[in-house]
């Protein structure tokens, strides 16, 4: 079938494709497209929240969340996941904070960190991905990795030099035939939900972010940018939430922060925000795209 769509996203660590994609790929599921997703690390700095497994080394938490991504993908319908240069080829970085605040790549990071891989070489397994699903869209993290997360800033690089590569007819031909991605997004934060949201939660008297200034709530999400398409959950709002309850290791329903992120995902109109990066825009509209391919021709 030509007119398949076809989606690629891409991202660091097991379980934030379930906190931030998945409302997308269940719904690209349901509509029979193709989605593959990448992960980057297997996530082995994880910060354990099952008491049980407090003792696990980080190669033994890698292990047990690859069986955690599996089973989000069971949940989502995705039957295609690929880690990049294959399970454990690169080591999650862990971060730590400065001392303003700001989350920043560890003094002392693993052996083989993906902070530090070879740039070249973390792409050129992209490529091959990339050339072999020949995506309509990708997406990944903004420059920032949304919060700062150094794998979530390597793979916002590796994805956006993969994204180039593959189109090179000259580069590396063995890897496959070049495909130019036609649309690249960036996957966003939507600020007006995290408001909202902020609003909600305290009224329930869940106290996440301290008590803020109406200025300060407005600032908790992204500013000053432009979302160009949000997904909304709609029905796949429970997939979406078994799909991070996956994750015992990482998820606690208790934690005030799942319960803040709940709320918002159950907010009137919430969804999926994407930032247009690169390629063929939207169409021109006063709302934000409902499907990440509109205007797209999947010939
Ligand atoms: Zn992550």
């Amino acid at each position: 079938m030509t007119d398949t769509k076809r989606l690629l996203i891409v991202h660091a660590h097991p379980d934030d494709e379930s906190s931030q994609s998945a409302g997308t790929m269940a719904r690209y599921v349901d509509e029979g497209a193709q989605v593959t997703l990448v992960t980057c690390t297997l996530g082995e700095m994880g910060e354990i929240l099952v008491p049980e497994w407090q003792n696990f080394s980080p190669s033994e938490l890698g292990q047990h969340r690859i069986g955690e991504l599996e089973q989000a993908m069971t949940v989502l319908g995705v039957t295609d996941h690929v880690w990049l240069g294959g399970a454990g080829a690169y080591h999650d970085s862990g971060m730590t904070r400065d001392e303003q605040g700001n989350v920043v790549p560890e003094q002392e990071r693993p052996e083989g960190a993906f902070w530090d891989a070879d740039l070249l070489e973390a792409a050129n397994h992209l490529v091959e991905v990339i050339r072999d699903r020949r995506p309509h869209v990708v997406s990944t993290y903004d420059p920032n990795g949304n919060y700062g997360h150094p794998d979530h800033i390597q793979a916002h690089r590796v994805t956006m030099y993969a994204v180039a590569l593959a189109g090179a007819p000259a580069h590396r031909p063995d890897l496959g035939d070049p495909w130019q991605v036609p649309r690249v997004l960036w996957s966003t934060n939507n600020a007006k939900l995290w408001e909202q949201a902020y609003y909600v939660a305290r009224d329930r008297g869940l106290n996440v972010f301290g008590d803020l200034s109406e200025e300060d709530v407005k600032r908790l999400g992204p500013q000053d940018v432009t979302i160009a398409a949000v997904v909304p959950y709609g029905e796949n709002l429970s997939k979406a939430t078994q799909a991070l309850l996956s994750y015992r290791s990482q998820v606690s329903e208790d934690a005030d922060f799942w319960q803040f992120f709940q709320i918002m995902r159950e907010l009137e109109g919430s969804g999926e925000a994407y930032l247009y990066v690169a390629g063929i825009p939207f169409p021109p509209s006063d709302a934000p795209a409902d499907d990440l391919f509109a205007g797209l021709d999947l010939g």
